[in-house]
């Protein structure tokens, strides 16, 4: 059925390093719902695979001893939904992930592989670019951390060094960048589910004490560019200014500076541009309220 040389199990991180070690041109496999597709297809015919699916300590979501949310990276979506950290200091996280795919592939999909396919469409991405998450991997130099947009190089390719080893363990979303932070995610597909974005924005805020300015905002796209991206000029027009209607057009008519979407089948360039505008005011508007504040 499926046409792959070899299939290595690894049963601890540092089996499965030692695995990526010995076979060089294995891939990894998580929860499979790219990889076998793929494999199906005949993109990956004859590959070796290295499957970490049965290394429980990768998966769950903490607070580790520096306060970070630490999420780990065989988690699947439906988890993360459910998980109470998630739900009280990233709620938006687990509501992005819920409109990926279906019920079964929630199940299956973890969040290590839809950021390790490098994909700028995946669901998760806009939200942990826009709090500002961290990677960590392991390979046989130990633990490297490096923040989320670095990780991503350019369409399909992430900073995994195969030549160390490396899988990615964790994803950290540190205290500073959750900490009284509210936002939110619109995906914007063809059709409600089954569907890949069109276009995805994330959207959050933090208010001042008596919620009268925006003290900081962060928004990021994916689909908006190869990689996911955030947008800081929209960010700068935000930042320290009042929460008001006039704010909300002006950030959202920001937001054209640096995104940089392109024509597929999905959509035209032109297209996308004019959501882009539309789904950063409506996010903008969502957090504000969410935070507690009002909008003048
Ligand atoms: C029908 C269908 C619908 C889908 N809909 C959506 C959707 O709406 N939104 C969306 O975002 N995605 C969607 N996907 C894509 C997919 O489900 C997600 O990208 C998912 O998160 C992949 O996770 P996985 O564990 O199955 O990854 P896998 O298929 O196991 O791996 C994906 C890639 O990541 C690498 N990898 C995985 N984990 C690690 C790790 N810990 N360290 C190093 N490398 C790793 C693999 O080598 C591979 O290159 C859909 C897929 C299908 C089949």
């Amino acid at each position: 059925m499926y046409d792959m040389k070899a299939l290595y199990e690894a049963g601890s991180v540092e089996e499965a390093i030692a695995l990526r070690l010995a076979h060089p041109e294995a891939q990894i496999i998580a929860g499979g719902s790219d990889v076998l597709v793929q494999m199906r297809e005949g993109k990956r015919a004859g590959k070796e695979l290295i499957s970490i699916y049965g290394i429980d300590a990768l998966r769950g979501v903490t607070i580790d001893e520096e306060e970070n949310i630490r999420i780990g990276s065989l988690t699947s979506f439906s988890h993360i939904t459910k998980d109470p950290i998630i739900q009280r200091y990233c709620n938006v996280l687990g509501q992005a992930v819920d409109q990926v795919g279906s019920p079964q592939i929630r199940n299956i999909g973890t969040i290590g592989g839809n950021t390790c396919n490098g994909v700028t469409s995946a669901d998760s991405a806009s939200t942990l670019h826009a709090w500002e998450a961290i990677v960590e991997l392991t390979g046989k130099n130990g633990v490297r951390r490096l923040p989320i947009h670095d990780f991503y190089i350019k369409a399909g390719t992430v900073d995994i060094r195969a030549e160390e080893g490396e899988i990615q363990t964790a994803i950290l979303i540190p205290k500073a960048s959750y900490e009284n932070c509210y936002g939110h995610y619109i995906k914007y597909g063809l059709r409600n589910a089954m569907e890949i974005a069109t276009l995805g924005c994330s959207v959050n805020v933090r208010l001042s004490p008596d919620k009268s300015t925006i003290e900081r905002c962060r928004i990021a796209y994916g689909v908006a560019g190869p990689v996911p991206m955030r947008v800081p000029t929209a960010e700068a027009v935000a930042n320290g200014a009042k929460p008001t209607e006039a704010l909300v057009e002006a950030f959202g008519n920001a937001v054209i500076e640096d995104i940089n979407p392109r024509d597929s089948w999905r959509a035209s360039k032109a297209f996308r541009q004019h959501i882009a505008v539309e789904m950063a005011k409506r996010a903008l508007r969502e957090s504000i309220i969410l935070a507690g504040g009002e909008l003048a």
